[in-house]
């Protein structure tokens, strides 16, 4: 016998049972049906390049720490706050639902004393938290919708289901408490607070007969909410947790790998399902929240680049694939034949300025709340241009230079000393036995700008009393950025195979970059293919040196400098404090810093090929100059020869080469001893 519980089914005739679990057993068929459909067209994607069900108890916490912990939602103040009322009352109420079930259909006495005011209290809090919500989310979309929210009707009709769902919650326990005036009903603080104004001086008959209308309007839009749950945006809550632990366990800075790329024949993406099951698994999962696109440099820049549409229209694409082959509409059906046209989907459905303007930043991975890999997604369909020939001319141009000179500036092999010139530096081909081989990079050979850095590293080198040599004539490029412009086989075939050749003749077990770009590969790209050797970029060692007292800045420097954190160092590789280190050590400089740095910094634009492509829109480096000038700076400060070039470029566009300064952190370190 209850002391104080629940009546479940008051005021509801017998036959009311019966109804709701026919009903219910129509919703479950069409959440199947859904789920079904949906799994059969990522079925459809080819099979996973990596294990994607490794390292179970990482995958379950970042599972609890992103989807239930809501973590990289919460980083937007209000809209993640409007999405966490939203979704810990679908839990908490999801949990409600199923005691009250189990008390139903089991005859368990769970819903009874202590236990049954705690679980009212839940209810009622949770059910007004996801009312506010719901409101909230609405404003947000209809009132002050800022830039990059999209107002489309799907949310705003699920939104109006949700809202709909919790207020009648509301309106029906009111009507119980109105007509039953049970002991506890403070315990539901809001459905007894409205209740007086809803039903006061309503006779008991007619409250009644409102409870129970209201009650299966509540169950018809309860239901009708469930079974739309596979065909809408709300199946993120279901794919959007599973791209969560689904994530790669590559290291950040890693592309996906093409095994055995000398047999295979679709290294790329031309078609939506030459994307992996995963991938089209992931893309499903979008909420369509804008976090990858409002971090976009491409976006920014006003380039026709959004990672979100390119994760859209793969959903959308795949989503034809399901029910338009099912029920062709009028539009993709070929007049003559009668068929269902497909659209093109790497030519036609994305376009190639799209996917070229990408510059591999990494911004929109590290906002995704769901981890959709973008980059990965991106490159694939780079490779699939790449091996059906259909690339720009400047991306052409890139490749055929890497392919026949070894390096993208297209310049012979002899002169990739020439930086070296009239300096003392210690040459592998010398028999010289060394700790360290510096890598001195495309860029640091050839680009006359990073030359200079080049010579500055050195000169710090030897300073220190670092045992390093440099491989001269012997180096070549790294294949960075052909891998990053999809092609995967030079990279493999060529770059690779050739440094493998190089490295095991000296017995690298050091490398020393002034080249995030390299850096990366060195450290995160290599071992995929059995190259292990210890990558330090230039900054670390630098900072290192000086703390151990081999380098000592005293002359003091007087720039007002704002530092850029070159992506391949920071997202890519975590290396945030090390470069500013190094500058800090010199005496008189002041690091500005810019709004977006660090984590959040925003890219130069060079990256995964922008220094060599084309694209229509602002350049980004410019936009980044506009940023770094904005924080009254008369420098600006990198450790990457490409974010130098780049801001080269922009100070020379904005006529300030007298006033303002580019500066690499070995130069800065090396102007001071
Ligand atoms: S990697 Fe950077 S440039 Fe590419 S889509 Fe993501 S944010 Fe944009
Ligand atoms: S891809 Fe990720 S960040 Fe971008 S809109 Fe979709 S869920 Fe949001």
């Amino acid at each position: 016998m209850k002391t104080i519980g629940r009546p479940i089914m008051w005021n509801l005739p017998h036959v009311a049972a019966v109804i709701m679990y026919s009903l219910f057993a129509v919703v479950l068929f069409i959440v199947a049906w859904g789920v079904y459909m949906r799994v059969g067209a990522y079925r459809k994607g080819r099979q996973e390049r990596e294990d994607r069900f490794d390292n179970l108890r990482a995958r379950l916490r970042d599972t609890f720490r992103l989807a239930l912990g809501q973590q990289r939602v919460l980083h937007r103040k209000f809209g993640g706050l409007i999405h966490l009322c939203i979704f810990s009352a679908f839990i908490v109420l999801f949990i409600v639902t199923c005691l009250v079930a189990l008390e139903y259909d089991f005859g368990l006495m769970i819903l009874d004393g202590n236990f049954y005011i705690v679980f009212k209290l839940f209810a009622e809090t949770f059910g007004a938290l996801l009312v506010l919500g719901v409101t909230g989310a609405l404003l947000r979309r209809i009132l002050f919708r800022p830039e990059g929210l999209t107002k489309d009707n799907d949310d705003l009709f699920q939104l109006l289901l949700i809202g709909t769902i919790g207020v009648t919650g509301f309106l029906i326990e009111s009507a119980r408490i109105a007509a039953t005036d049970p002991v506890i009903a403070p315990v539901s603080y809001v459905s007894n607070a409205i209740a007086p104004y809803l039903y006061g001086g309503m006779p008991f008959r007619e409250i009644l007969v409102v409870h129970r209308t209201l009650w299966w309007f509540h169950l018809l839009i309860a239901f009708g909410f469930l079974a739309s749950l596979p065909f809408t945006k709300m199946i993120h809550m279901g794919t959007g947790t599973a791209s969560i632990f689904l994530r790669t366990s590559r290291p950040k800075g890693a592309l996906q790998p093409v095994p055995n790329i000398e047999e295979e024949e679709k290294p790329g993406v031309a078609a939506v399902t030459d994307f992996s099951w995963k991938q089209l698994l992931s893309a499903d999962g979008c909420t369509k929240c804008g976090r990858c696109q409002d971090e976009c440099p491409a976006f920014a820049a006003g380039m026709p680049l959004s990672p979100r549409e390119v994760v859209l229209k793969t959903k959308g694409q795949m989503s034809d694939e399901i029910y338009c082959s099912l029920v062709p509409s009028a539009e993709n059906l070929d007049r003559t034949t009668g068929m269902r046209i497909v659209p093109d989907f790497a030519n036609g459905v994305l376009t190639p300025d799209e996917i070229w303007a990408c510059t591999t930043c990494r911004a929109c991975m590290q906002a995704c709340p769901v981890m959709i890999e973008h980059i990965d997604m991106i490159v694939d369909v780079r490779r699939g241009y790449v091996a059906g020939a259909k690339i720009p001319d400047t991306v052409r141009t890139a490749l055929r230079k890497m392919g026949d000179t070894g390096n993208p500036w297209g310049l012979p092999q002899d002169d990739r000393i020439a930086w070296a010139a009239g300096i003392d530096v210690p040459f592998a081909a010398g028999g010289k036995e060394f700790e360290y081989l510096y890598w001195v990079g495309c860029a640091g050979a050839y680009d006359p700008r990073n030359q200079k850095v080049s010579r500055a590293v050195v000169s710090l080198l030897n300073r220190a009393g670092v045992n390093y040599a440099t491989l001269g004539l012997e180096e070549m490029c790294c294949g960075e950025s052909a891998r990053r412009m999809g092609e995967e086989g030079l990279f493999q075939l060529g770059m690779v195979e050739m440094v493998k050749e190089v490295f095991r003749a000296y017995n690298v077990k050091k490398v020393i970059t002034q080249c995030p770009h390299c850096f990366n590969t060195f450290r995160n790209e290599y071992p995929q293919f059995g190259l292990n050797v210890e990558a330090v970029h230039h900054s670390v060692l630098i900072r290192d040196l000086i703390a151990a007292g081999k380098l000592s800045p005293r002359k003091a420097n007087n720039l007002a400098l704002a530092f850029h954190d070159s992506c391949y160092l920071g997202r890519h590789n975590d290396i945030f404090d090390a470069p500013r280190e190094a500058i800090r050590a010199v005496p008189g400089i002041a690091i500005n810093e810019m709004e977006k740095a660090r984590e959040e910094g925003f890219c130069c634009g060079a990256g995964g090929g922008g220094m060599w492509v084309e694209v229509p829109g602002k350049r980004i480096n410019h936009l980044r100059f506009d940023q770094a000038m904005r924080t009254g700076a008369n420098a600006v400060g990198s450790a990457c020869p490409y974010c130098l070039i780049m801001f080269d470029d922009a100070i020379k566009f904005n006529n300030l080469e007298d006033s303002v300064k580019a500066r690499d952190v070995a130069e800065i370190v090396a102007e001071s001893l």
